[in-house]
């Protein structure tokens, strides 16, 4: 089955709690989480994190400043994996599509609660990662999106082993492959589809600012279609078939249809044809012409439907470019999914989102809910609690060469989600 998606893991929505959610967690976990943060341990975690803070940001910028292309995020791994381990009190390894864990057992294990953040980026080789400070501001392809999320799973790790804090449930630290563009979630989809590790719930940390949770992802199909034809030359072979006519035409279908349905769709529903390439020169007919498609919606019903849109008009663009043609062979088509990330919501009532939503209180800030597309959305689709939370500080221009991130009281993201995670695997103390 041709399916769907991709996900810059970037936000599509954001809407005040108070509009669309319960503004605040259940009072039963209000409490906890209250119990929780007065317990001397976790204040010895928070004092910890701080103390910690010039360490972090140092260590942000040696990351960052280890290139992470997308299918060549290893280096970066190795270098991250070395860093778990000289925590110690875990047991790390990489697994064999290329993902950094690190796992704390818990008192009991009966239960595994994970926190991720992404290796990959999304710039490709090549691309000056130097990170560069202008006042308190640091600049570099990446910094944000998600070096610092790397960096928020480093620190809460290293501030639960100083102050020697325990759970009930095991704990996975996990630095994920492939999650950008058409890294397609490879890592997270490896981590569920192999048996080495069983997760109960997932925590995410991939995206700006502090207080934001999101527990819905957008759902992604894309394609990559390439026409093929003979080829030949512009004036000699006058006549043939020719791909870019044929994509054209294809591609004025799906625009015009999709265009139509979008307006009527049951959620946000989009498309977007990203990339076109093909032949050799002005004069040539080319042999070849491709285009790379990414239709994303909130909900799998439109998403089919789009997807539904897709194919007829790829069909119904090239038979009739076929159609009409002079000469011989006719052109042939070749459709390839490239990306698929279901959509899907962890429920409200969960005791992931209502600690989320409880630690973020805690620190005095509004819980705004966001929608988007990430390493979340894989566990979502198969019924698995996940939550994707801040990375904290302030920043922009994500996916940019401009990307920037400012520590703005950035050790509060740091603490939510220590405070998040803890509570999800069953303090002890
Ligand atoms: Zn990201």
């Amino acid at each position: 089955m041709k399916f769907i998606l991709f996900a810059a893991c970037f936000l599509v929505i954001r809407i005040s709690f108070a509009q669309a959610q319960k503004e605040s967690a259940e009072e039963k976990y209000r409490t906890e989480i209250s119990k929780i943060s007065g317990n001397s341990a976790i204040k010895a975690a928070f004092a910890e994190i701080d103390r910690l803070n010039p360490q972090t940001i140092g260590e942000l910028i040696t990351l960052t400043e280890i290139p992470a292309p997308p299918f060549m995020e290893s280096v970066r791994g190795i270098k991250y994996k070395q860093m778990l381990e000289d925590v110690g009190g875990v047991k790390v390894w990489i697994d064999s599509i290329g993902n950094v864990l690190a796992l704390r057992k818990g008192k009991v294990g009966n239960r595994l609660v994970a926190i991720d953040g992404h290796l990959d980026t999304v710039f490709p080789e090549g691309t000056d990662v130097t990170v560069k400070q202008r006042g308190d501001t640091l600049f570099a392809p990446g910094i944000g999106d998600n070096t610092r999320g790397l960096m928020v799973l480093l620190t809460v790790l290293r501030a639960k082993e100083k102050s020697q804090i325990q759970t009930n449930d095991d704990i996975l630290f996990v630095a994920t492959m492939g999650e950008e563009g058409n890294g397609d979630l490879r890592g997270v989809k490896y981590l569920f589809e192999n048996n080495e590790v069983k997760i109960d719930s997932w925590i995410s940390i991939d995206s700006d600012g502090t207080g934001g949770i999101s527990k819905q992802g957008t759902g992604s199909i894309r394609y990559k279609v390439t026409v093929l034809g003979p080829g030949g030359h512009s004036w000699g072979d006058f006549g043939l078939v020719n791909p870019h006519h044929a994509l054209g035409k294809m591609i004025n279908y799906f625009s015009d249809n999709a265009a139509q349905f979008s307006v009527v769709a049951k959620t946000k529903t989009s498309f977007n044809v990203g990339k076109i390439g093909g032949g050799t020169s002005v004069n040539s007919i080319p042999f070849e012409s491709w285009m790379e498609v990414n239709m994303r919606s909130e909900d799998d019903e439109s998403l089919k439907k789009m997807d539904s849109i897709f194919n007829a008009s790829m069909q119904k663009g090239l038979e009739e470019y076929n159609s009409n043609r002079k000469t011989s062979p006719a052109l042939t088509v070749k459709i390839d999914q490239i990306g698929f990330r279901p959509s899907g919501v962890t429920s409200t009532e969960t005791s992931l989102v209502q600690r989320s939503t409880a630690s973020i209180q805690s620190f005095g800030i509004k819980p705004t809910l966001f929608i988007m597309s990430g390493n979340a959305n894989w566990p979502i689709s198969k019924g698995i609690p996940a939550v994707t939370l801040g990375w904290g500080g302030k920043s922009d221009k994500a996916h940019s060469l401009d990307e920037w991130w400012l520590d703005d009281k950035g050790t509060d993201a740091i603490k939510l989600a220590l405070l998040t995670l803890i509570s999800e695997a069953g303090f002890i103390k």
